[in-house]
């Protein structure tokens, strides 16, 4: 069953109010295509319990049942996921942000509940860019921006006044394969400008993953492979293939508004998506 993101707050509420839709919503969205991790051994061997909702790990080891919530910013809270996600949802949706009394309102918690769990929110949220990334991680930029086509003449005419990336924000996103996604608009798509991220979110001695832009070359703190798109898409682990889905889930979610993305949306909008794919991490 697979649950598409609510439109409304209204639609997160009675979505998240049945248990088997939160779960349904956040196990392809925590775990990689949907294939469950003993959040313990790491193992995939576990069988799920349908009457309790929980799954155990084939493996004998203490904890070896464990919820969806297990190793999230949900783990240790006694609220459930019923109101824990339209709280989600309302924050990654409001631009202008949120109050504890709004939510309080909005999904029936006392304001002190409220003003916790938008703290761990937050948190969860800001918490990732604090330290770098390391390990496998996948560096790439693209382009993001109204479509020509789809836009009136006379917005055409201000809009596009050149082909190409011109008129459109370059975003830079910088993956940790199966944890987590940091985006930012950068002004250019030169050495600087790309190397620059890169440095400032990944930790030396990382793989680091690119396609053959020139403006990658000479990383050598970093162990950097180039897969050539002119060439092949992939070979064995060197590929930007998370990246590449990254971007056409942001971009299907901005598709359909002929608007030509400003760069401080484009920015949040990124972030959102950024968030929900990695709210199974903390
Ligand atoms: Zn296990």
């Amino acid at each position: 069953m697979k649950v598409v993101d609510p439109k409304s707050l209204q639609e997160a509420v009675i979505l998240f109010a049945d248990p088997a839709n939160c779960l349904a919503y956040l196990v392809p969205r925590r775990w990689e295509n949907g294939v469950v991790v003993c959040p313990t051994c790491g193992s995939t061997k576990v069988t799920f319990q349908e009457h309790r909702l929980r799954w155990q790990c084939s493996t004998h080891h203490p904890k070896r049942q464990f919820s969806v919530k297990v190793g999230t910013i949900f783990e240790d809270s006694p609220l459930g996921l019923d109101k824990w996600l339209p709280a989600v949802w309302l924050l990654t949706n409001c631009k202008n942000g949120v109050s504890s009394w709004e939510l309080h309102r909005a999904i029936d918690v006392t304001q002190k509940t409220a003003w916790f769990m938008l703290h761990r929110i937050r948190m969860a949220h800001q918490g990732k860019n604090g330290g770098k990334l390391s390990g496998e991680i996948e560096a790439d930029e693209t382009f993001v921006g109204g479509k020509a086509r789809n836009m009136h003449a006379n917005v055409k005419a201000r809009k596009i006044t050149g082909t190409g990336g011109k008129d459109k924000a370059i975003v830079m996103g910088i993956l940790k394969r199966g944890c987590e996604v940091r985006t930012k608009v950068i002004s250019n798509r030169k050495r600087k400008a790309v190397q620059d991220e890169v440095r400032e979110h990944v930790e030396a001695g990382s793989e680091v993953f690119t396609d053959a832009l020139k403006s990658y070359e000479g990383m050598t703190e970093f162990q950097h492979q180039v897969i050539d798109h002119a060439e092949k898409y992939v070979d064995g682990k060197v590929h930007t293939n998370g990246m590449e889905n990254f971007w056409s889930l942001l971009k299907r979610g901005l598709s359909g508004t002929y608007v030509s993305v400003e760069r401080s949306i484009c920015f949040d909008i990124s972030m959102n998506r950024c968030f929900a794919t990695t709210i199974g991490k903390t």
